[in-house]
C-alpha cells in the first residue's frame, strides 16, 4: 500500500525515514498497520479514523504523513465519499472540523442530505 486513496483519510509511511520501530503498529487501535516480513506496512487504510493523527505523533522518525491538509474541500470530499460507501463520517472528525471552523455546520448538513 504505497499510494493515497482519494478521499480516504489514512497514513502513508515514508520508507526512507521509517526505522521499523513498531510504535505505530503497536499504537493504532484500529488495525490499520500490519507486519510484513518484520516490516510495518499500512494494510487496512479504510479502517483509519478520519482526522486521527495518533500514530503520526508516536513516530520518532517523522515517517508518517496523511493525504492532504484538512480543508473545506477535503471535508466535503470525505462526506461525499462516505455517503457513496454508505459509511458514517466519524463524529470525532466532524467535531474537529467544526471546532477549527474549517466548515460550517449548515454546509455539513447540506452535504450529508444532498
Ligand atoms: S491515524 Fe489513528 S486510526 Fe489511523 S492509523 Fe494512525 S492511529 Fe490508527
Ligand atoms: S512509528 Fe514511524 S519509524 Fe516506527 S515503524 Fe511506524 S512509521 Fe516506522
Amino acid at each position: 500500500m504505497k499510494d493515497f486513496i482519494e478521499g480516504v483519510w489514512h497514513p502513508v509511511i515514508d520508507e526512507d525515514k521509517c526505522t521499523n520501530c513498531d510504535f505505530c503498529y503497536e499504537f493504532c487501535p484500529k488495525g490499520v498497520y500490519t507486519k510484513d516480513n518484520e516490516k510495518v506496512v499500512v494494510e487496512n487504510p479504510s479502517s483509519c479514523v478520519d482526522g486521527c493523527h495518533g500514530c503520526e505523533w508516536q513516530c520518532p522518525s517523522g515517517a508518517i504523513r496523511f493525504p492532504e491538509p484538512i480543508t473545506k474541500e477535503y471535508v466535503t470530499k470525505v462526506i461525499r465519499w462516505s455517503k457513496k460507501k454508505n459509511k458514517e463520517v466519524s463524529s470525532k472528525f466532524l467535531d474537529y472540523v467544526l471546532k477549527n471552523q474549517i466548515i460550517e455546520e449548515c454546509e455539513i448538513n447540506r452535504e450529508t442530505k444532498a
